[in-house]
C-alpha cells in the first residue's frame, strides 16, 4: 500500500530531526578539538547573554526536547514558559545587535539546555569568529583562531540542507525568528501567544525568511584564518 501523505510527512520530518542532531553531533566533536587547543573556551558564559535568533526548525527542537524533559511535570514546564516570556521584556534587546540586558532565557548558573543547544552555541569560536567580549586567546596577529577549511564548509553545508529541508516542508515555518518567541509557540496555545504579542514589543516579533548565518566559508578567510588541525572523523557531505 502506498505511503499515506500524513505518514510521508511524519517520517520526512523524523529524519531531519535525525539529521540535524548528526550537525549537532559533528559540531560538538569540532568544539571538542578546538577546546584541546589555546584558544579554546574559557567558560566565562559571556557569549550566552545574547537573545538569539534561530531557523524555526532548531527552535522546535529545542521546545521538543524541553517537552519531554518536563513530561509530567506541567509546574516545570511553566517555569520554563514564564523566563521564555520574561526574554520578551528586554528593553534593550535589538533584532540588529540580538544582545540587549538579559542573558539568553535557558541560561541559569550555566546553559540548562546544554545537550541540545542550538548550532550557534557550538559553532561560536569554533567556526564562527568571536566578538570583543569573549575573553578567549587570539592569535598573535589579534585575530581569532577558528577552524577555516572545507571540512568546516561541508559541515556547515550539511546543516543548512537539514534546515533547507524543514523549510521546503514547512513553507510557513521557514523563517529565522527570535528564539524565545520560535520556542514559545511549540510550548503554549495560540490564544496565550496571541495575548503575548498583543502585550509585547513588535521588535520580538519580526522575521526572517530562510535562516541566518555567521558561518562565512573558509575561502573567504584565506588570509586571516589558520588552522593545521586535521579533524579526527569523517564529515559525511551534505545530504540531498
Ligand atoms: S542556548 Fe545555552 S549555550 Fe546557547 S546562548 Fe543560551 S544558555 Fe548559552
Amino acid at each position: 500500500m502506498p505511503e499515506s501523505r500524513q505518514a510521508f510527512l511524519a517520517r520526512r520530518r523524523e529524519e531531519l530531526f535525525r539529521l540535524l542532531e548528526a550537525s549537532y553531533g559533528d559540531l560538538t566533536e569540532v568544539q571538542d578539538v578546538h577546546n584541546a587547543t589555546p584558544y579554546g573556551c574559557q567558560r566565562s558564559g559571556h557569549c550566552c547573554k545574547v537573545g538569539l535568533q534561530l531557523h524555526v526548525m532548531e527552535c522546535e527542537n529545542v521546545a521538543r526536547h524541553v517537552l519531554a524533559t518536563y513530561e509530567g511535570d506541567p509546574d516545570g514546564l511553566e517555569a520554563v514558559v514564564e523566563r521564555l516570556e520574561h526574554a520578551l521584556e528586554d528593553e534593550s534587546w535589538t533584532w540588529d545587535e540580538s544582545v540587549g540586558d538579559h542573558m539568553c532565557a535557558f541560561f541559569e548558573d550555566g546553559c540548562t539546555i546544554y545537550p541540545f543547544r542550538p548550532a550557534i552555541c557550538r559553532a561560536y569560536g569554533v567556526v564562527v569568529e568571536v566578538d570583543e567580549w569573549c575573553p578567549r586567546n587570539r592569535l598573535q596577529s589579534g585575530e581569532a583562531f577558528v577552524f577555516a577549511q572545507k571540512e568546516t564548509d561541508r559541515m556547515m553545508a550539511r546543516l543548512y540542507r537539514t534546515l533547507d529541508n524543514y523549510g521546503r516542508l514547512h513553507p510557513k515555518r521557514d523563517y529565522t525568528v527570535y528564539m524565545p518567541v520560535g520556542v514559545l509557540g511549540f510550548l503554549v496555545d495560540a490564544e496565550r501567544l496571541r495575548r503575548l504579542k498583543a502585550r509585547t514589543d513588535k521588535k520580538f516579533w519580526r522575521r526572517h525568511k530562510g535562516y541566518r548565518t555567521q558561518h562565512e566559508p573558509s575561502y573567504r578567510h584565506k588570509s586571516s584564518l589558520r588552522t593545521n588541525v586535521k579533524f579526527p572523523f569523517a564529515i559525511p557531505s551534505a545530504p540531498r
